[in-house]
């Protein structure tokens, strides 16, 4: 878990916070680190809204994203001033 909020606070779309609210489509890529080699794959937030099964382009490693995950993306997003547009 920590993995992956380190993932998301590095990435360089998200270095600096929005001033004002700012709408993100949902293609916005989203990098997240692997559980099994820590590698970061780039899904887009259409994408993880789907909850979908991930599959990590490195390792092969997979696993069920969860609703909780997403919870946790899109308050952080929310917390730096992005909102997300809801048609996924
Ligand atoms: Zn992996």
């Amino acid at each position: 878990m920590a993995n992956r909020q380190n993932a998301l606070q590095q990435a360089p779309e998200f270095t600096h916070a929005a001033p004002m609210a700012t709408i993100l489509p949902s293609n916005t890529a989203m990098p997240m680190a692997c559980d099994a080699c820590d590698q970061d794959n780039t899904y887009s937030i259409g994408f993880l809204r789907r909850l979908p099964k991930l599959t990590c382009k490195h390792c092969g490693d997979h696993r069920q994203f969860s609703p909780i995950e997403l919870t946790i993306i899109e308050n952080t997003l929310k917390n730096m001033g992005y909102f997300l547009t809801k048609s996924a």
